[in-house]
């Protein structure tokens, strides 16, 4: 049995049983092998972020030549290097409104909690600091740093730490009506930001109502509040275009990336800013940043992640989610029949989950642990979310016949758990 440095202890995220992690050791496309040389189909993409696929020689030879030629010099301050800049310039010209900024990060959770200390420093600067409460949703998930932890609206990855960030409240994911009323009862006078994953990820792909985010853009344009929308695994093409703001035609002020920002290759992040938020880091009384991270802008990852935007541009990966996404709803959707499933989300991209019936969940709450697990014996990988829901996300370079035989296999391990 496998031992692992790392403590499997996501709740809402553990897949099989506890009996070791299983140890992968390589990749190529839409396929990873364990150091048995088993081979898999990696149907979550890793863990949303693997959106070219695995093996990408060429994203390991640019950061190998980045290595090479500096070690991170962080860009924390008034330091840059090229990578970064070119990076930089081209998230502003991929962002979902005019005039945008990046601020590099390390990862996803550093990216809300940049935002969520962005959004309040804006405020105040404009001699508002009682703007201050932001506002999430039931079942989002932002992250595991303190800040994250404190907007998570999945109860039992917040319950028992306390209050981590004050100045919180949660609304229902999918009510556009419920966030004006919280807005107009706290006074938006006191409302920072709303933060929101356009659909929601580890909560269980919850797709929201069709006109749900105009809606919601509206009320935080009618009242002032900051929308912030979390596109750490909707970003970068997972729902059929660079961003979902552009797939529902929306104009955030903050939009958060991580994950397919590199495709995984290597940790990075950024939060892109409107014309809105600008500059509130900025001391400018002392000439000094007063946020950033030591692996800001890091070279290497952003030499990754540029390597990461060509494949996507030049493989035209994304008009090809577009074509993967009505393949993945017609093998996928008669799984809706089987006993076990509730219902099937598709329509988002390649961003897509099995929810298993109440019922069935009523009678054995393990029950999705068995699906996957019976799923990893068909030689498929993936991971049970939200409320007894199964991801079905993988790399863009899925293939119309390896839908398919994943559909398949879908059904046979279902057959499998219902037996
Ligand atoms: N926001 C969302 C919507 C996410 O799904 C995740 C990661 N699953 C994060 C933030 C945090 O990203 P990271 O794990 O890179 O810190």
């Amino acid at each position: 049995m496998a031992t692992s440095s790392f403590w499997h202890s996501f709740a809402d995220m553990q897949a099989i049983t506890r009996d070791g992690p299983l140890v992968l050791e390589r990749g190529e496309g839409v396929h990873v092998w364990d150091t048995t040389g088993r081979r898999y189909v990696d149907a979550a993409a890793g863990l949303w972020n693997c959106n070219v696929g695995h093996g990408r020689t060429e994203i390991g030879e640019a950061v190998a030549r980045q290595v090479g030629r500096l070690a991170s010099f962080s860009t924390f301050g008034d330091y840059s290097n090229p990578p970064a800049e070119e990076l930089a310039e081209r998230l502003a010209a991929l962002a979902p409104f005019p005039a945008a900024r990046a601020f590099l990060t390390s990862g996803g959770s550093d990216s809300v909690d940049t935002a969520v200390k962005l959004v309040r420093r804006y405020w105040s600067a404009l001699g508002q600091p009682e703007r201050r409460t932001v506002v999430s949703r039931e079942s989002a998930y932002h992250g595991m740093h303190l800040g994250g932890t404190g907007l998570a609206g999945i109860e039992p990855n917040r319950a028992g730490y306390g209050e981590l960030v004050p100045d919180t409240t949660r609304v229902p994911w999918d009510s556009a009506e419920a966030l004006a009323k919280t807005i107009e009862s706290l006074g938006e006078q006191h409302v920072a930001a709303f933060i929101c994953e356009p659909v929601i990820g580890a909560g269980g792909i919850l797709i929201p109502p069709p006109d749900y985010l105009a809606e919601v853009a509206r009320i935080c344009r009618e009242t002032g509040v900051l929308l912030v929308l979390d596109e750490v695994i909707t970003g970068f093409g997972r729902v059929g275009e660079w961003f979902a703001a552009h797939r529902f035609g929306v104009e955030p002020d903050l939009v958060l990336c991580a994950k397919g920002i590199t495709s995984g290759y290597l940790p990075m992040g950024a939060v892109l800013a409107g014309e809105r938020v600008s500059e509130p880091f900025y001391d400018g009384t002392v000439g000094l940043w007063r946020h950033g991270y030591t692996s800001s802008g890091h070279v290497a990852g952003s030499a990754a992640a540029l390597a990461n935007l060509d494949i996507i541009e030049r493989e035209r990966l994304i008009p090809r989610v577009r074509d993967a996404e009505v393949v993945l709803a017609e093998a996928f959707t008669p799984l809706a029949a089987h006993p076990l499933v509730g219902e099937v989300r598709t329509g988002t991209g390649l961003l897509t989950a099995v929810q298993l019936s109440t019922d069935a969940l009523a009678r054995d709450p393990a029950l999705p642990a068995a699906v996957v697990a019976a799923l990893r014996a068909e030689g498929v990988l993936t991971r049970a979310i939200g409320q007894g829901a199964v991801q079905v996300s993988p790399a863009f370079v899925i293939t119309d016949e390896q839908i398919r035989d994943l559909a398949a296999a879908f059904a046979t391990a279902l057959d499998t758990a219902l037996t």
